[in-house]
């Protein structure tokens, strides 16, 4: 599979990773938007959020408690941080495997542009 973040879990390129376990991968975003900013993956390759499938629904939850809990781990938790996840072209989506942008440790404003 010619995906760049499949290679990172499979160590074909390296990755600054900060999380794994069975299903998830979190690893350091290579152009940091914050002081922090790692990238949280499903370790099965999913390109978009239009390809979530019934049965997907825990993984996704897993996602989202493992950017709560690196947040807790890093201290911005109650402080704040944001999550964001691109889809598709206008989404402003780069690499075409699912991935939850964690960002924390400077404040954010609304709407992004
Ligand atoms: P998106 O634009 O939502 O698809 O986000 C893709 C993200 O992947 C961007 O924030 C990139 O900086 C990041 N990225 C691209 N290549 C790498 C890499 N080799 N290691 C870590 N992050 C990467
Ligand atoms: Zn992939």
């Amino acid at each position: 599979m010619d995906c760049l973040f499949c290679k990172i879990i499979d160590r074909e390129i390296p990755g600054d990773i900060v999380y794994e376990d069975d299903e998830v991968l979190a690893f350091n975003d290579i152009n940091p938007q914050a002081p922090t900013h790692i990238l949280i993956i499903p370790k099965r390759h999913i390109a978009t959020l239009n390809d979530l499938a019934d049965g997907d629904q825990a993984l996704m939850g897993r996602l989202t408690q493992t950017a709560a809990t690196l947040a807790k781990e890093r201290g911005f938790a109650d402080d704040g941080y944001r999550v964001v996840m691109n889809c598709n072209e206008k989404g402003g989506q780069t690499v075409y495997h699912i991935h939850m942008h964690l960002m924390g440790g400077r404040g954010f404003t609304w709407p992004a542009g």
